[in-house]
């Protein structure tokens, strides 16, 4: 559950090109930041990572601590002159670990143990009893109003029956696609083209969150964590000392639990990457680039 940092607001250079800004500030977004955390009952530290943006006040509840593998990698990380900070997680540890030690990715309690959007935030908006939810629908376009400037109802379709739901505001989180896919898919009179597409740009530009796996294996060390994702280091985040340029949108290196084994490995310890108990992972988050295609016209409609 990162902040997005101060400097990923404004208008910077990198490798690739120069990325213009945002109109709004880390500064806008803070509170509602604190807000979310609450809500997801996050774990973290704010004074270990020097990339760490201004918080109002520290996480509610301290970070996961790291088991002794980790706490090792964290050191020799140290001593290498890097920052190693404890990684922000919504994890309720102690509901987790009544179950069983094993890994936040895995069962047994991904149902309680993990704070996600149901168990975080959606249990406690339904304590309220004008909230209800409705399940198995798909909505199928937004309508507005004949100024088009107001949205009125939303038209999904539930056993096959087309329904309405009629709000003073609407808030669209289908996912980046498939959001994108509804405001397009919402023509209207005013809106030709969809919902807040009068750029022409609505479901364009998708980042591909390229990613890399990066083993570290010992054949004479054993690494027994349950669970090794409790840190990570920003410290090429901003900038770095070949190019200069920020290294990414989350360069963070996290030390990952035992999945990702499919890659291809080669080398005298080959065989180790795929024993857990062999490696320590890490998780390369590297630069998010933009896709040189744009979006096909018509293809998010469908
Ligand atoms: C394999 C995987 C691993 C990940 N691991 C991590 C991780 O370790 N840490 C992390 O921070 N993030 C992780 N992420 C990313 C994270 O899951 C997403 O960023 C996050 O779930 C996005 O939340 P959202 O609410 O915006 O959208 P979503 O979670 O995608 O929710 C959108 C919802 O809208 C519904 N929907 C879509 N279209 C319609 C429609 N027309 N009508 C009705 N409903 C609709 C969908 O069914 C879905 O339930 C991972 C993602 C993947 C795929």
């Amino acid at each position: 559950m990162y902040r997005y940092r101060h400097e990923d607001f404004s208008a910077r250079p990198h490798m690739d090109g120069a990325s213009p800004g945002w109109p709004m500030s880390y500064d806008d977004l803070a509170p509602w930041y604190d807000r979310a955390e609450a809500i997801f009952r996050v774990r973290g530290s704010t004074q270990q990572d020097p990339t760490e943006p201004v918080h109002a006040k520290p996480y509610a509840y301290p970070a996961v601590p790291d088991e002794p593998a980790i706490a090792a990698v964290r050191k020799r990380l140290e001593k290498a002159g890097i920052h190693p900070s404890s990684l922000p997680l919504a994890i309720d540890l102690d509901t987790w670990l009544e179950r069983a030690p094993t890994g936040w990715d895995a069962f047994p309690n991904t149902g309680e143990g993990k704070i996600d959007a149901e168990v975080g935030p959606l249990k406690s908006a339904l304590d309220y009893p004008n909230v209800s939810i409705v399940t198995g629908a798909r909505v199928t376009r937004l309508d507005v109003d004949e100024s088009g400037r107001r949205i009125v109802a939303a038209v999904y379709i539930k056993d096959g029956v087309e329904q309405r739901n009629s709000a003073g505001r609407f808030a669209v989180a289908a996912g980046a696609v498939q959001s994108a896919a509804l405001l397009l898919r919402s023509t209207s009179r005013a809106h030709p083209t969809g919902l807040g597409n009068s750029s022409d740009q609505l479901g364009r530009n998708f980042m591909n969150h390229n990613t890399t796996a990066m083993l570290a294996i010992d054949p004479f060390r054993r690494n027994s964590c349950v669970y090794q994702k409790t840190i990570a280091f920003n410290d090429f985040y901003n900038e770095n000392n070949e190019h200069g340029f920020p290294l990414g949108e989350r360069p963070a290196a996290r030390a990952y639990y035992r999945q990702y084994p499919e890659g291809e490995f080669s080398g005298p310890c080959a065989g180790l990457a795929h024993q857990p108990d062999r490696a320590a992972r890490l998780w390369l988050v590297p630069d998010q680039r933009r896709p040189a295609e744009p979006r096909e016209p018509g293809h998010g409609a469908r």
